[in-house]
């Protein structure tokens, strides 16, 4: 089955005691049993909901993978991945990565006596010198969030596995319709399911897809014992945005590439992050391992200046300045103060979130009206 096709259809059963077409949304907390103990596979709606099962095979099957399990957000999803360890434990992972991955990283399991090394992994010759025999989890972003960077999966798994660590992707800028990691030698896909897998901007979820029977088994175990789950109402939304995930990642992708280039030749512009150009850092990986460049850009304006960062963020019309990603509707985000608050200042200028960088995720507007809307908010810059 091809995609587009798989969106739609992959694990998703008419219901059946009414036929319901659309997956009903089974809002209960608990299921009759016939005797103690015997139940249709449901029991307490923590572990499992028909609703969420649903979406779990859909998604399982686009990731081309065996499980998947929903959690409440994207971050209930990598909380549940980092309790996969114990004190003592490394981690490596990338220096720029999601703020609220670095926080929880951080702030969080540093504390709980979890190492974590955040380094350059768009160089995967970099990374062994940073393994030892602590060393459990490689967490990786592609493309990084804001300055999309690549990361190339099949040569830092070929790493991992030669080192016995698992490595985890965070896939949710990709979204499985141009990415799929586990084919890539991945154990862990992680989705934010908030952003383009929901795609309305109206749901925070998240995924996590394995291959592996025992991989699953324990993480399903923290979901139950955590209680990061969603509700079966949310398993709904995520479940209808998905049936058009590759009408719009299209349409992301379109807009996304004319308005790299427009940026690019503007006089204002210092300089576009956006894997489709020739010269772009890790062009040839993107190419290899992508099957389009997605709908994110971001972007400096010349000097690098604060004020008139704010002034773009503050005069676009067409585009909203609201923090979040892979919504049909175009978002403009400016990581220094908004999403990436929480990283310390030196940290953020080596990962090149400078006080100039703003980040676009360009919506399925007609795209004559984005750019427009783009050149009279750099007029007034
Ligand atoms: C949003 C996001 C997350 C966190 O997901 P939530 O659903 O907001 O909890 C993690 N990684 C990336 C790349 C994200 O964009």
């Amino acid at each position: 089955m091809k995609f587009g096709t798989k969106a739609l259809h992959a694990g998703i059963e008419p219901d059946p005691t009414t036929g319901a077409v659309m997956t009903p949304i089974y809002q209960t907390s608990t299921f009759v049993q016939e005797y103690p103990g015997k139940h249709k596979g449901y029991a307490y709606a923590r572990g499992k909901n028909p609703t969420r099962t649903q979406l779990e095979n859909n998604l399982a099957a686009l990731e081309n993978g065996n499980h998947a399990i929903c959690f409440s957000s994207g971050m209930g999803a990598i909380d549940a991945v980092i309790k996969l360890l114990k004190p003592g434990d490394e981690v490596i992972t990338g220096d720029d990565i999601y703020g609220g991955s670095y926080r929880m990283f951080s702030k969080i399991y540093e504390p709980f006596g979890i190492k974590f090394h955040y380094i350059n992994l768009y160089d995967a010759s970099n990374i062994e010198k940073y393994i030892n025999s602590n060393t459990k989890l490689i967490w990786a972003e592609t493309p990084t969030n804001p300055t999309l960077k690549i990361v190339d999966i099949e040569a830092v798994s070929a790493i991992a596995k030669a080192n016995h660590i698992t490595l985890a992707i965070d896939n949710t800028f990709a979204s499985p319709y141009l990415q799929n990691p586990l084919d890539l030698g991945a154990d862990i896909v992680m989705h934010s399911a908030t952003k383009y897998l929901g795609g309305h901007s109206d749901v925070v979820m998240g995924a996590l897809v394995v291959n592996d029977d025992e991989l699953y088994q324990r993480l399903h175990f923290i979901l139950n014992s955590c209680g990061a789950n969603p509700g079966p109402m949310d398993s709904f939304l995520v479940l209808r945005g998905i049936k058009t995930l590759h009408l719009r990642m299209k349409a992301h992708c379109e807009n996304g590439e004319k308005v790299a280039h427009f940026l690019k030749n503007h006089p204002k512009i210092g300089h576009v992050y956006w894997p489709g150009f020739e010269d772009a850092n890790g062009h040839q990986i993107a190419k290899k391992q992508m099957r389009g460049f997605g709908g994110m850009v971001s972007f400096t304006l010349k000097g690098d200046d604060f004020d008139a960062a704010m002034r773009f963020a503050c005069n676009v019309k067409v585009f909203t300045l609201a923090e979040s990603l892979g919504g049909v509707e175009s978002l403009v985000n400016h990581p220094a103060s908004m999403t990436h608050a929480s990283i310390p200042k030196a940290e953020k200028d080596k990962a090149g979130v400078v006080d100039g960088l703003l980040r676009l995720s360009v919506g399925v507007e007609d795209i004559e009206d984005l750019i427009l809307d783009i050149d009279q908010a750099l007029d007034l810059v």
